[in-house]
């Protein structure tokens, strides 16, 4: 059809252009196409959805904070990044906002506060937090003085835990509830806690746990404190559901229960069951399995206190959950919910099993976690180039050309709506031809490129045209074709490290872009971490309806950097990470808000990330050996007069020099 001389390729540059133009039309329709504000921006990162008042957009398309809501001052994301960096913190930056922590533990104490009060319930409510979740010490001590007024507490999981846990408590008031399995060495600890006046409740999770505090309590003439974990039919939603239900790895059945209760009063330690447990699993999404947990473990604390066993406290366990995609759905990155509705749907149930068997109101503990720090901290890591399918610079096509290439051509060349579908099998079938052809070694590197880039070139033009086209008209196989386009972001930084629940469990984070959103993004694409691992990526966003396969991201320009910020990132990731590839944790600054500045935050901390040596002793390559190893080699060398001795000397100076770098790259 195109015998004359095929027209030249259009570069990359215009098809971004085109690709712009088209998705500009598809979106907006009417509209000035080249309009775009913030809160074009605000949107299409569904910022005011899982923002929660704390993350904003302000105009000049920079992303801030604002950790105290609507009530206190708003900090630009970037400056903080800037300030950083001149005091020689580069990104990888994790940056905490500490009154953001104050914020949560004030909203979830408020909550169940204002839900006691409006039900007339007779009893108070003693939270905790599980450092399991976040252990980091400025963390727990910054959740401690927010939650002071409230006699907020701690949770822990392991004999580490407690051990940290014992050292920044405090206040008498506040409890410390042991959960996990333990064995003797917990258990004594847990007593020191006893001898010191605290409320330390341990949590038996076997029956002989309950026997080993006894004879221990003995030994060390303190009375327990005792708490029974309930194994409830009621399973928790989403990816933690197997936490509860009857197959669950913690708690104990009901005759376990009666049976503890009949070692307690063997012991003559009956007084000492003071509080029944429960846990349905992290992120329940669903306030219906919240309220059915609740009233299923109050059942058994209302028969157990008929029975004469007088428990003081009902814990609720962790669960409440985060909504990382804004959705407000049951989605399991997710939840159907408010913390106000979570409080008042707890306080209610108990206060309504507790009335009809007409027991009395236990006070009520709640173990959230994720929902007190998933907020606070942000990671920003920088792209720094990316990983394009479609050709850079434009190729010449040469008058006599290859039979496969024609048809490439021609196919382009007389794309339509109508033939999409067919022209759509006929590059497929090109390229598996091609394929073929060059393993057969018929085809040449040049040729075999040529195609590839026609082939691209095609592929992009028909998935404009199905965006174009409405849903029954386009092509489903060639509407996919858009993921398939999408750039590939290379960022600084290591999924493993910093983000491990999103490779291991599917977890979804808000990722945006910290500024330049005044501009209308580009392209569609996926984000690539710097491991050498094939799953160090970010390929599924957050969505209202769905999962996107692909985020819209800006062009990079030349040497600017341009920075993402990985959202809600304080819960579970910090301390979940590992050093895989030898990557190891990143820069850190803790951010405080204080009208006194002019930009009215300072940063309070700074903790510089691990350097090459550190991760390396890690694996027990210790600085002195490694670079007496080096030495070794380079006095060899020398002797070998392979090198001057000046030069050798150099050579291991750097060596030297380049293990006090950073683990990820320096740009
Ligand atoms: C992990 C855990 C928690 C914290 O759960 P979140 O969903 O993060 O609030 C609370 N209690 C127990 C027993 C846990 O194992």
């Amino acid at each position: 059809m195109s015998s004359s001389a095929p027209p030249r390729f259009q570069s990359r540059i215009d098809h971004h252009r085109s690709l712009k133009e088209a998705k500009k039309l598809s979106s907006t329709h009417e509209q000035d196409p080249s309009a775009w504000t913030t809160d074009d921006a605000k949107e299409l990162y569904m910022i005011d959805r899982w923002g929660r008042g704390y993350f904003d957009v302000g105009s000049e398309g920079k992303i801030s904070v604002s950790p105290l809501q609507e009530r206190g001052s708003k900090i630009s994301i970037l400056d903080v990044v800037e300030a950083a960096r001149e005091q020689g913190l580069r990104t990888p930056l994790l940056i905490r906002f500490q009154d953001l922590l104050h914020h949560r533990v004030r909203t979830l104490n408020e909550a169940f506060i204002r839900a006691i009060a409006d039900v007339k319930y007779r009893g108070v409510y003693r939270g905790v937090f599980p450092i399991k979740v976040n252990q980091l010490k400025e963390v727990v001590e910054e959740i401690l003085e927010a939650g002071k007024t409230y006699h907020y507490g701690l949770e822990v999981g392991s004999k580490p835990e407690l051990f940290a846990g014992l050292s920044v408590h405090t206040d008498n008031e506040s409890l410390i509830i042991c959960n996990g399995y333990k064995d003797e060495n917990f258990i004594r600890t847990a007593m020191i806690g006893r001898k010191l006046g605290k409320k330390v409740l341990l949590v038996a999770e076997k029956l002989s746990e309950v026997r080993t505090i006894t004879r221990v309590a003995r030994e060390m003439n303190v009375e327990p404190m005792v708490g029974l974990r309930v194994r409830l039919m009621t399973e928790g939603a989403g990816k933690w559901a197997s936490s509860g239900g009857e197959h669950a790895k913690f708690g104990l059945s009901t005759a376990e229960i009666l049976a503890a209760c009949n070692i307690l009063a063997e012991a003559g330690m009956s007084a000492s069951f003071k509080l029944l447990h429960f846990h349905i699993g992290s992120q329940v999404p669903d306030i219906l399995i919240v309220k059915r947990a609740v009233r299923e473990a109050t059942r058994h604390y209302a028969k157990l206190r008929k029975m004469g066993h007088k428990i003081e406290y009902m814990d609720v366990g962790g669960g409440l959950a985060i909504d990382y995609d804004g959705s407000r759905s049951t989605f399991h990155s997710s939840m159907n919910y408010s913390v106000e509705e979570y409080a008042r749907d707890i306080v209610h149930n108990i206060a309504d099993i507790c009335d009809d068997e007409k027991v009395p109101h236990p006070n009520i503990v709640s173990e959230s976690g994720r929902a007190i720090v998933a907020h606070h901290s942000v990671l920003v890591v920088q792209a720094f180039g990316s990983i394009e399918k479609t050709p850079v610079t434009p190729i010449d096509i040469q008058a006599e050309e290859h039979k496969l290439i024609q048809t490439l051509l021609e196919t382009r060349d007389n794309l339509t709506a109508s033939n999409l579908a067919e022209s759509w099998h006929d590059i497929l079938q090109v390229k598996e031809e091609s394929q073929k052809m060059f393993e057969l070694g018929l085809l040449n590197l040049d040729v075999k490129a040529r195609v590839e880039t026609l082939y691209w070139e095609n592929a992009e033009k028909m998935a404009l045209l199905a965006a174009s086209l409405s849903e029954e008209e386009a092509p489903e196989d060639v509407v996919q074709l858009r993921t398939q386009l999408a750039d590939q972001y290379i960022c600084n930084f290591s999924v493993f490290q910093s983000l491990l629940d999103h490779w291991a469990l599917g977890s979804l984070f808000p990722v945006v872009p910290i500024h330049r959103l005044n501009e209308r993004p580009a392209a569609d694409s996926t984000l690539v971490d710097i491991t050498c691992d094939s799953e160090g990526k970010v390929s599924k966003f957050i969505d209202l309806s769905d999962v996107r396969d692909t985020l819209p991201l800006h062009g990079l320009n030349g040497e600017e950097p341009y920075y993402l910020g990985i959202f809600l990132t304080g819960a579970y990731q910090d301390i979940m990470g590992d050093i895989h590839n030898l990557f190891g944790r990143v820069n850190e600054v803790h951010v405080f808000l204080d009208s006194d500045e002019e930009c009215g935050y300072y940063i309070e901390e700074t903790i510089a990330g691990n350097q090459i040596r550190e991760v390396l002793g890690l694996t027990q390559y210790d600085t002195p050996g490694l670079i007496a190893r080096v030495k070794a080699q380079v006095d060899g060398a020398i002797k070998q007069d392979l090198l001057k001795p000046t030069e050798g000397m150099r050579l291991l100076a750097d060596y030297e020099r380049g293990l006090k770098d950073q683990t990820y790259l320096s740009f």
